[in-house]
Order: structure tokens, then sequence, then C-alpha cells
């Protein structure tokens, strides 16, 4: 067979590809690579059976355009004919007689149209001959170039089992050629697209589609053509031929098909599991018709999609009308007359099976996919193979990806979209956290400010209130308001402090120490009532950790501290300590109170208190945050009242880094 148009039979729009991988998955011999998620056709591996052109939604599957190169002949050839497939009546349904469309052919420059079914009453005697006398032996038919070339292709050792006979239109060809002589320029028209790689006999081949472009391009219609009929000879039962079963039903061996001694397949399904089991001589039969498409009624070149069952009918139809006034005198003496054209055929092996990749490779790629056991094989089919062995093969022969694998890209997008949740809720955090801790450290300046002024002349108070005090008598009336002087100012410098402690105008004497010890020591400092159970957890294997004990015990003992204050009827106070190599956890949850939404953002801010006045001076928050960012560390709240929405209480969670 000629092969001259091979590698431009069919290949991708690559802008209109849209990765569907349907045509990959409608593919019967997977000659289509997915690489940078282009859909790419693999030539040498085609057959040209147009499959993932007629499925291709976006039309990015085109095949070889012959409208061109017929126009020019055309214009250029002395004696030009065209010879039209069988399947005509079901392209051309809007056609009232065949003889408006011989003439629309015509008015586009044919000096002559004929039928390739007479090509196939003469191949359907050479089939009947063939079938009689093979004996033993088991022949597939060859009239479909697409099986042709998959056998050639994928079961080279089978091609001695393929038909010896030229196809219904290399016979007609042959025929034209001997009526008309050798330079006959032979324009098969039909609905196929491996007809136009099929053989170097032929000069060119249309589809029906194409056929339609010439008409419209040259404006001719049924209106404005004269009707004309087909030359002759006029074919017999060969019509039938594009139907499946139709190459039998022309040669009368209807029984073998009940003795099931004929068996037929067609499909890119069908006749590929045909195939296979008539490879692993799983299947006695005498012959096997195979198409490719579901009869030539359903080729890639036709028009119109669908509606296979009206196309049939439209075939038997037109079969029976030419039938009913065949002369079949001149049609026996026709065949006769041709009784001596050759219609032998030969094929040529062209071995395009790919080594399969060793299995541990293959694993690795499935591995990499994350299926690491069978039952992870889903088998969907999505990616356009039937099976995920099958994917994981082609993405080690470099035709596929990674990223066909739905469930993979699936899980990929989940997995993403989980990731970019919680960046998005960190980001939304650190700005709340930034805004935070921007007011506070402006609010920090400010009571620094205030605190430094305030220092020395607090000094002064305390200092001279301290001497008044001791230089009068123990009896004196002011020896009471002296000592109420005296008492207060030391208050004030104690909130002058507090205020210096979280304007972090402080410094921090890191010592090393064992962090579980030094918590269980905090609570020790603290008065706890009876109504609340304390209870402290830890995980901590390394107990070390650099900290300004002093500081950090004021820290501890003013959360512990607000902790039990919340909880007023009683409760739990329980302290988890948790940490990693870089830092150590202290949470301290109570379950008391909580605090309300609208305090959250108070929380930090100096003098912001709930407690009644005297008990509460809102500086111990502010003091803790000081300290804790002394020291490198990180303190955040989560706090809940309503006990709908879970345990009502509030933890203040403070890390800090093991060494500074
Ligand atoms: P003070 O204890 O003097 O009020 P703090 O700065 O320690 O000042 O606390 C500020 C406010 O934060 C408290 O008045 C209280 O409203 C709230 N608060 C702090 N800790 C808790 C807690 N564990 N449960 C409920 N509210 C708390
Ligand atoms: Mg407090």
């Amino acid at each position: 067979m000629g092969h001259a148009k091979r590698n431009k039979l069919v290949f991708t729009v690559k802008d209109r590809c849209r990765v569907c991988y349907t045509c990959l998955r409608e593919c019967p011999v997977k000659a289509i690579k997915i690489i940078n998620g282009q859909a790419e056709v693999i030539s040498e591996r085609c057959i040209g059976c147009g499959n993932c052109v007629s499925v291709c939604s976006q039309k990015a599957k085109v095949y070889f355009d012959s409208v061109e190169r017929v126009e020019n002949m055309l214009q250029s050839e002395p004696e030009i004919v065209a010879c039209i497939a069988p399947s005509f009546p079901a392209e051309f349904s809007e056609i009232p007689d065949h003889k408006f469309l011989v003439g629309m052919i015509k008015k586009l420059g044919f000096h002559r149209v004929f039928e390739v079914a007479f090509g196939a009453d003469l191949v359907a005697k050479e089939y009947s001959k063939l079938i009689e006398s093979a004996g033993e032996k088991t022949y597939i038919s060859s009239d479909c170039p697409a099986i042709v070339f998959y056998i050639e292709h994928y079961y080279p050792e089978l091609i001695k089992n393929l038909a010896p006979i030229a196809s219904p239109m290399v016979a007609i060809c042959r025929v034209i050629r001997k009526k008309y002589g050798e330079n006959t320029k032979v324009v098969f028209i039909g609905p196929c697209i491996a007809k136009k790689a099929e053989s170097d006999e032929i000069d060119e081949a249309l589809t029906f589609i194409e056929l339609r472009t010439l008409f419209e391009r040259n404006a001719i219609t049924v209106e404005n053509a004269d009707p004309s009929e087909f030359d002759s000879p006029h074919p017999g039962k060969g019509a039938i031929f594009p139907v499946s079963r139709g190459l039998l039903q022309s040669v009368n061996i209807k029984d073998d098909i009940i003795k099931g001694e004929i068996l037929v397949a067609s499909g890119r399904i069908n006749f590929r599991e045909a195939i296979k089991e008539f490879d692993n001589k799983e299947i006695e039969a005498k012959h096997l018709e195979l198409l490719c498409c579901d009869g030539c009624i359903m080729g890639p070149g036709m028009s119109q999609c669908g509606k296979p069952y009206h196309r049939r009918v439209r075939i038997s139809n037109y079969v029976k009308s030419r039938l009913e006034v065949l002369d079949n005198e001149k049609w026996s003496e026709e065949m006769n007359e041709y009784n001596d054209i050759v219609l032998s055929q030969t094929f040529n092996p062209a071995d395009r099976r790919q080594e399969k990749p060793a299995y541990d490779m293959v694993e690795k790629i499935l591995l990499s996919m994350g299926k690491n056991d069978t039952k992870d094989h889903l088998n969907c089919g999505a990616c356009g193979y039937d099976t995920c062995i099958e994917h994981a093969e082609a993405i080690l022969l470099g035709h596929a990806e990674n990223e066909m694998c739905l469930p993979f890209a699936i899980e990929k997008l989940h997995k993403s979209v989980n990731a970019l949740n919680i960046s998005n809720e960190n980001l939304a955090n650190a700005k709340l956290a930034l805004k935070q801790s921007e007011k506070l450290a402006s609010m920090g300046q400010l009571s620094a400010g205030i605190a430094h002024e305030l220092n020395n002349p607090l000094g002064v108070i305390t200092l001279y209130s301290n001497i008044l005090k001791d230089e009068i008598s123990a009896d004196s009336p002011v020896q009471k308001d002296l000592q109420l002087i005296v008492e207060q100012s030391e208050r004030c410098k104690k909130i002058v402090g507090g205020l210096l402690n979280f304007a972090r105008k402080n410094q921090v004497k890191l010592v090393e120490t064992d962090f579980e010890k030094f918590v269980h020591h905090s609570i020790e400092s603290v008065i706890i009532p009876g109504n609340v159970q304390v209870e402290i957890k830890s995980s901590l294997v390394d107990k070390m950790v650099m900290i300004d004990t002093d500081q950090m015990m004021q820290v501890l003992t003013n959360l512990e501290k607000n902790a039990v204050e919340a909880m007023p009827a009683g409760g739990n106070l329980t302290i988890e300590i948790t940490g990693d190599k870089q830092s150590v956890e202290i949470a301290i949850n109570d379950s008391g109170t909580g605090i309300p939404k609208e305090n959250m953002e108070k929380l930090f801010e100096p003098f912001f208190t709930t407690k009644e006045p005297g008990k509460g001076t809102g500086l111990g928050l502010p003091l803790v945050y000081g300290i804790v960012k002394m020291h490198k560390g990180q303190i955040n709240v989560v706090s809940n009242t309503l006990p709908e929405n879970g345990p009502v209480g509030t933890t203040f969670k403070i890390v800090l880094p093991r060494y500074n």
C-alpha cells in the first residue's frame, strides 16, 4: 500500500486543542501524545481511521486537505474522472436523485463519474472464490485501509491472513484505466480519510466533506446542475457494500454467517478485539470481515454525525431502486469484460509495536501518581488510556503526562486549595497581628514617655514622704495620712514599672531553665481557691529553655491569676507544655467566662480591664505581651463565651524560642 501521505494524514491544530483527551480515548492505536498539555498525532502510529477527527468537538483534529490539489488537477488535467463510494446516498440525503449529484460533480470539471460499487462487484466475486478455496486458512478482509494499516503496524505476522485482494476503490480504478487509458487521472470521493493514503494508484482522494467544499466554492447546487447518469460500468449488488456485512451480502454467503464461519466486527473496539482473539487463536472462523468504522456509512469524511440506521435505510433504498432498473445481461457482460483485471494486492509489514517498559519502571510512575496499590488503579479512562498501567507505560514512552490522571490532578488541586487556604489564613492572622502590634508599639512609646517623666517626681515623692514619716512621731495625727501617701506612691511606682515593662524598655537576662519545673513553681505563687482544679501536662523531652526567670514568672503568674479570676464559681485550670527542637509552647486554659469578641482586640492595651475599680489595673496583659516580645516569642488567645460553640473558656498560648 502506498504510504506517501501518511505523515500528514491527520494532525492537530494546536490553538484549538483544549486537551480533553477525547481523541486519545477514541484512538484505537494510541497514536496521540500529550506533551505540555497539547495533543499531537504520532504519524507513524496513526492508522488514519479518523476517529479523533469525528470526536473532537473543537475541530482541533484535521486531515490532509485534498481540495486545492483536486482544484489544480481539474484545471490542468486533460482526462480526469471521479469515482464515488457507494455510501454517497447516506451523505447527500438532500439531493433528490443521484443524477443531480453526478451532474454537480461533472460541473466541477470531472469528465466522467463512476460508482466504486462496480469495483465492489468484482472484488466480491474474488472474495467468494477466495473463501471457497481457502481450506483451513482464515482470511481477513482487506477492503478497509485502516484495518490494513492496523495489521501492517501492530500484527505484522497476520499479513499472511489479509485477503490478497485489491479494495473496490483500486478495482474500479483499474477498470477505468483499462477502459479509458493509463493516463486517466482518477479522484476517489468517499467517507474515508485512510483512503487518502491507501494506494498510489489513486491520484487523489476527497472526502464527502471536501466535495461539499468544492461545490460551495464553485457555487454548484442541485438547481444549477444538469442531471446526468453515472458512467458505465454500472454496479449490481456491490452498492450495498458500505454497510457492515455488505460485502458478504453481495457475494451471497449469508449461510456462513449463520453457521458462525464468518465473523463480522466493526467499530474501533470490536475490530481490535476480533483481531486480538483471532491472534490468540481463540476464534475459529473461515473469514473475518472487519471494518474500522461502524460501516463505511459512519466514516469520518461524512458531514453529518449520528443516524446510523437512517443511513443504512438510505443505502438499501438506493440499491433497491437501482437493482430494479439494472440491466442484468449488460451487468454480466461487463463483469465478464473486466474478468481479466488483476485484482491482487500485496501488503507490507511496517512494525510499529513498542517494547513494553519494565514493570518496576511502570510501578515507579504509578507511585508518582499516588497509586500505591492495585486498589488505587481506578482505570477510570479519564486520561484516555483504558488502564492506569497503560497510562504509566505511555508516560515512560514519552507519550503522556502525569497530570492527565484525573484523580491525581484532583488530589493535587485539593492539596493546593488546602495549602492556599492555610496560607490565606496565616496571612490574615499575620495582618491582624501586625495591626495589633503596631497599635501596641505606638502605645508603648507613649507610655514609655509618660513613665519616664513620672519616674523622677515619683521617686522624690516617695523619698520625702518616707523621710517625713520617719521624722514625725508615731502618734502624730498626720502619720496615717503620710502612710497613705507612701503606699499610694509605691503603687504609682509599680504602675510606672509595669508601663516600662510593656514598653519593652527593659533588658532580659536569659538563664537556662528547666521549663517544666519553672511552670510548677509558678503555680505555687498563685492563690488557688478550693473550687479550682489545676492540672499541668507536659510532653517536653528537652526541658531546657533560655528565659529571664523573674520576668517570665510575672508572665505566668499574671496569666494564671487572670484564669483563676475568670472562674469565680470554680473550674479547671489546665496548663499544657509542648515543644520541639526550636521552641517550647505553653497553653494556659481555663473553663471560665471567656472573653467577648469585642474585647479580644483590646486585651493587651494598657489599662484595659473589666474588673471592678481597685481590683484590676489592666496592666497584666500588656506586661505579659512586652515580656514575651522581649523573649522573641509569640502570644495568642483563643476564647469562647457561647456554650453552643463548644466548651466555654479561654486559652492563652505562648511560643518561646529555646535559644534567642
Ligand atoms: P486585669 O487583670 O488587671 O484586668 P489584664 O491585662 O490582666 O488586666 O487583663 C485585662 C482583661 O482581660 C481583664 O480585665 C479581663 O477582662 C480579660 N481577661 C484576661 N484574661 C482572661 C481570662 N483568662 N478569662 C477571661 N477574661 C480575661
Ligand atoms: Mg490581670
